[in-house]
């Protein structure tokens, strides 16, 4: 059951607002990388979502209409690195499907097109959880697209300080077969026992040979710098205040909460991806540059335990 205090807030109703509306930056951000010359994601859903939204009327969708072109403090940059993830992040889940897996989560999903734009093996369901207001904006606007999902695209309104584990299974996600689970732009907005109470609600819910891809901030990322360029320009040019939205408890160590769990885990900085696909490393300057991606598998024979009396001695 999960716990509660984790992110955003339940009073949310529409997708402009609070943490919902940072999925609209992102979808900006990679409809934005989507039309680079050198784009190494491209997503023909995300112009969509933000043109739908009356206040993100205005917001830049092609490269060629960032004032500033790759001086822009807020679309370029940092924003860049959003294409990256989603590359990274396609790259993988495609790969674990490949492999075998059939069941995908995508843990606050936003609005995240994957199980409408990639290229999944016959019998993918792609899960999405996220709030009710936020599942139904992304509904909306792909039916006035006549958008036609790549999987099985099921959506699974639940607020992750409820019971999401049974509105998930309820909508059919079977605990007794792998599923690759995906945690994208989630977790800096979870309280530390928020983030730690999904990953147990993860495991309990994860056959062997299950994955999960998280995306976390380093503790070293405690202020989250209100005056670092990318931050200031989201806050005065969208309305997107980042920092305040942040969870500022100290980070959780999740790749070794996921080894305690029972996974096998390693972590890698966002930045060993940006040179194998030709981008500049994201910006140290207190935004993305030091993100990381913890990718973690259950294992098929599973691993003496580390926890329980024999720990103990
Ligand atoms: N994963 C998506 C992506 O990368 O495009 C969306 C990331 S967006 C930054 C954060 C998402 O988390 C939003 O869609 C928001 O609605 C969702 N979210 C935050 N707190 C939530 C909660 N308590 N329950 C459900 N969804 C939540």
């Amino acid at each position: 059951m999960a716990a509660t205090g984790r992110s955003g807030t339940s009073a949310e109703r529409a997708i402009g607002e609070g943490v919902s509306r940072t999925a609209l930056l992102i979808a900006a951000a990679r409809a934005i990388e989507s039309t680079r010359s050198d784009a190494v994601a491209v997503d023909r859903y995300a112009a969509h979502f933000v043109r739908a939204e009356p206040s993100a009327a205005g917001w830049p969708l092609r490269f060629e209409d960032v004032p500033g072109g790759d001086a822009n403090p807020l679309w370029s940059g940092d924003a860049r690195y959003l294409g990256l993830r989603t590359r990274v992040f396609d790259d993988h889940l495609l790969e674990v499907a490949r492999a075998g897996t059939r069941q995908v989560v995508l843990v606050a999903a936003g609005l995240d097109a994957r199980a409408l734009r990639l290229d999944w093996p016959a019998g993918t369901s792609v899960f999405e959880v996220d709030r009710e207001h936020v599942l139904g904006f992304k509904q909306r606007v792909l039916d006035e697209v006549g958008a036609r999902p790549t999987a099985r695209r099921v959506p699974v309104p639940a607020d992750l300080e409820d019971d999401w584990p049974s509105a998930l299974l309820e909508a059919g996600l079977s605990p007794d077969r792998p599923t690759a689970w995906l945690v994208e732009g989630l977790s800096m907005y979870l309280s530390r026992a928020g983030l730690r109470a999904l990953l147990r609600d993860v495991t309990r819910l994860s056959a062997p040979a299950s994955t999960l891809v998280l995306e976390v901030k380093p503790d070293s990322h405690a202020p989250r710098d209100p005056a670092a360029p990318f931050y200031a320009e989201a806050r005065t040019a969208i309305d997107v205040d980042l920092p305040a939205l942040f969870n500022h408890d100290p980070r959780p160590d999740s790749e070794a909460d996921l080894v305690l769990l029972g996974w096998t885990a390693t972590s890698r900085g966002s930045g060993e991806y940006a040179g194998i696909h030709g981008q500049a490393v994201p910006s140290p300057d207190g935004t993305f540059g030091d993100n990381r991606f913890v990718f973690a598998r259950k294992p098929t024979v599973p691993l003496p335990r580390l926890t329980g009396p024999d720990a103990q001695r």
